[in-house]
């Protein structure tokens, strides 16, 4: 995709330079302070988005006068004083550090193999002339503006219609992770005709993960990505006064309440998960300390360690935060930007479509059946009135939206299709439950608890408050009813009191408040967000599946993601590997913290399974029920069924066959008429027997394939039956799937037994 404006995407600020030539344009004092302005902003926003201009350098340092080389250097000042100051107060947590340290994420380019970046180039160059073609054009089309169109071309109108018609990024889905995507871009890209569309669908926006989010920021992970993306949200965090503040107005506070994280090793390979974990989050600068027990003991002494190996504690950048604040200052912001808010609901997709010329249907000579090749827009039903759902079409997609994110991705045929398209975004709702528990005895120093079994016990920042869930086993999982959101209040007393009592003997006095659940995006395949374009339809792309991750990555990918729209590659953080690539491929990127130990073994289960398969076959998981399916790697079919034989059998290295074939169609086929009959009433009891007097009668011929030729001359209902039933040549997955089993494990000339499809049943003779 190539949105940007140029490779910088910097809101338009080089393209004023380009326009102003250093030193030449700038006449009066007025237009200097504004240049000024504009190249200072600049050179910022080329530190913060990682390029590597040299303020000093010869280029820039005649332009900058005095006060504005004062103001550089006491950014740097700062800079430094605040990292002397981190050096010397190491323990603390609450250490605020400057935006400016976001350059230490500062990256080479991760392009995409083969990303046209000249030609990403020149659309940007040409941006302007293209918009100024489109405003053109639409002024001479209103009956308004068609006297003067010229004069249309240079405003840029605020857009206040109702419901867009276009945009050139709609992303579905108004929670953390799509407002993050909206605020990212727009905040980069601030020009009025480049249009992004937030869909959110009222009715469960109250449902949504982000508004029931405990709100943990850690940056205790396992793979680096998951790592970089903790510390750059909580860098962000610790700025939202700055970044989300609207003109003049109140700073919007998150109630980020700075906590340590405390994970627990019970076993030799916890133990060892943890110390490999520690070496990876210290490299890449997270400051996370390893204790033994009797450490903890005495860091933590209301607390039992007898069982404890090791623990690994956060001291800084980890944190609660109130998600609803953080969402809510994100929409404000997103709205002054120009982000277009809709409520409505998205009920499908647009696509552009080309004839499939190949297939073969039974009543037509040659059925074109529309392949979809792109898609266009998306049909999105509002819900402000009555109205009928309405398209709004689209340069560029985003699914944003949580836990519904495999739903949205089906309607766009996404796990439904042949192929990459059999491949389903892995997503599912998950019931979880949250407890919010008043423990007055229990010390407020205590830190935010993950243990091994699946527990967190959160503080929140009202008094004595904690929000404790449980991640439950992959069994107890399978067992509960996800739509069923009511409150099951045995699994506190039952299975998370006791286990948080013996750890934390102090909440012995506690008591439920309240409770509530919520749903997770849960990603069935590796429990990893999934981000990035989808492999067939390369505008529509993923910002799901962050799991109970999203309030901490979300943000921080969003920003990856706009670097990557923008910029055409990722800067900062290279999100390469979370896109649906993986999926495809089965190459599960597993987190190994402890709590979520349950789901390697699910996966270690899943792998030996496919371990056992007949060669050939892939297993894989769709999205609804978490059922596996089975792709056959010589076909690119897809079946539910457990294959008992190699995908390599007869005809699998065949790509095209030319068949013939006799139809004798029933009350029951998919359309039972034919040139034969209007209305064919026959039961396919009677088609199957009529069948068989036809093979008998071919079998007893000396000539069986002019016999064939003949009876399906006379007989068959399907049109066809004119060239003797002859199909010609056709490849794989354009016949139905019985249909081309049975062709392709057919040898040349030789017939097949009766074989039954949606149209009827057929015999087929294979020619070619
Ligand atoms: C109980 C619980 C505790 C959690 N704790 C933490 C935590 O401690 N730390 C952490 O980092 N994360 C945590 N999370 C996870 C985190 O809150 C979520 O992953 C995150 O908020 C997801 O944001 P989202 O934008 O992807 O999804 P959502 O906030 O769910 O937003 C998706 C939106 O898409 C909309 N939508 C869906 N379908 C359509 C459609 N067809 N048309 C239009 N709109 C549609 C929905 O209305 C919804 O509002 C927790 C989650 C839960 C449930």
């Amino acid at each position: 995709m190539s949105l940007g404006r140029n490779r910088s995407g910097a809101s338009g600020f080089m393209i004023v330079m380009q326009m102003q030539p250093v030193g030449s344009a700038i006449r009066n004092p007025a237009e200097k302070f504004n240049y000024d302005r504009i190249l200072i902003r600049s050179l910022i926003n080329d530190r913060l988005i990682g390029r590597s201009t040299d303020w000093r350098s010869d280029r820039f340092q005649g332009d900058l006068d005095r006060s504005s080389t004062r103001l550089m250097a006491s950014r740097h000042l700062l800079t430094g004083a605040t990292r002397a100051l981190r050096v010397c107060m190491p323990t603390a947590s609450l250490h605020t550090t400057t935006c400016c340290s976001w350059q230490k994420f500062e990256n080479e380019r991760h392009f995409e193999p083969g990303e046209d970046i000249l030609g990403r180039t020149w659309h940007g160059l040409t941006y302007d002339w293209r918009r100024w073609r489109r405003r053109y054009y639409e002024a001479r089309k209103d009956a308004w503006k068609k006297r003067h169109p010229v004069a249309h071309m240079k405003y840029a109108p605020m857009d206040h219609e109702m419901w867009p018609h276009r945009a050139e990024i709609t992303i579905i889905g108004g929670g953390l992770a799509g407002s993050s995507t909206a605020y990212w871009i727009k905040q980069r890209f601030r020009d009025e005709d480049f249009k992004v569309v937030v869909i959110e669908n009222n009715d469960n926006f109250m449902e949504g993960t982000t508004m029931l989010s405990t709100g943990a920021v850690t940056a205790q992970f396992s793979i680096d990505e998951h790592i970089e993306m903790s510390l750059f949200t909580a860098e962000f965090l610790r700025h939202t006064g700055i970044h989300l503040q609207v003109l003049d107005s109140q700073p919007p506070d998150t109630h980020f309440l700075p906590k340590s994280y405390l994970h627990l090793a019970t076993t030799e390979e916890q133990k060892k998960m943890l110390q490999d974990n520690w070496k990876r989050q210290v490299e890449k600068g997270a400051r996370v300390t390893i204790l033994s027990a009797e450490q903890l003991s005495e860091r933590y002494p209301f607390m039992d360690f007898s069982d404890v190996l090791l623990g690994s504690l956060g001291i800084e950048n980890e944190g609660v935060i109130d998600t609803w604040q953080v969402l809510a200052a994100i929409r404000e912001k997103n709205i002054t930007l120009g982000v277009h808010y809709i409520k409505g609901e998205v009920e499908g997709f647009e696509f552009n479509r080309r004839p499939d010329q190949n297939v073969m249907e039974e009543d037509g000579n040659r059925w074109e059946k529309e392949l979809p090749t792109r898609v266009i827009g998306v049909t999105v039903r509002p819900q402000m009135s009555a109205a009928s759902p309405r398209l709004i079409r689209s340069h560029l997609i985003v699914n944003a939206a949580g836990p519904w994110a495999g739903q949205v991705a089906e309607k766009c045929g996404i796990g439904k299709g042949d192929g990459i398209l059999a491949v389903p975004v892995p997503i599912e709702p998950r019931k979880r439950q949250v407890f919010v528990v008043f423990a007055p005895d229990v010390p407020p120093d205590m830190p935010v608890l993950f243990d091994e079994c699946g527990l967190r016990c959160t503080q929140m920042n009202i008094g004595n408050t904690y929000l404790i869930s449980r991640i439950p086993t992959p069994d107890e999982d399978a067992k509960i009813d996800h739509k069923d959101m009511s409150i099951d209040y045995t699994e506190f007393t039952e299975k998370i009191f006791p286990i948080l009592v013996k750890r934390v003997p102090s909440f012995e006095s506690a008591q439920i408040k309240s409770a509530y659940a919520g749903y997770e995006d849960f990603n069935t395949f590796d429990t990893a967000p999934i981000i990035g374009p989808h492999p067939t339809y390369t505008n529509v792309h993923m910002m799901c599946g962050f799991g109970s991750r999203s309030a901490m990555h979300s943000i921080a990918a969003a920003r990856g993601y706009a670097e990557k729209i923008l910029d055409g590659a990722y800067i900062n953080i290279n999100l390469r590997k979370f896109d649906m690539r993986r999926i495809v491929k089965m190459q599960p990127l597993m987190e190994t913290y402890s709590y979520l130990n349950f789901q390697q073994l699910q996966l270690k289960n899943d792998k030996k399974m496919a371990e056992d398969l007949p060669s050939g076959w892939e297993k894989r998981m769709s999205r609804t029920n978490n059922t596996p399916y089975y792709f056959n790697t010589a076909t690119g079919r897809s079946q539910w069924e457990r294959p008992t034989s190699s995908a390599f059998g007869k005809g699998s290295n065949l790509t095209e066959v030319r068949c013939a074939h006799i139809l004798v169609k029933h009350s029951g086929s998919r359309n039972p008429s034919s040139w034969r009959s209007d209305h064919i009433t026959r039961s396919k009891e009677d088609a199957i027997n009529i069948l068989n007097g036809y093979i008998e009668q071919i079998k007893a011929s000396a000539n069986p394939y002019k016999e064939f030729q003949t009876i399906a001359k006379e007989f068959s209902d399907c049109s066809s039956a004119k060239r003797g039933g002859d199909l010609g040549l056709f490849g794989r997955r354009k016949m139905q799937k019985p249909f081309e089993d049975a062709s392709f494990a057919l040898d040349v000339g030789e017939m097949s037994p009766i074989v039954d499809t949606d149209s009827g049943v057929h015999i087929i003779w294979r020619i070619e």
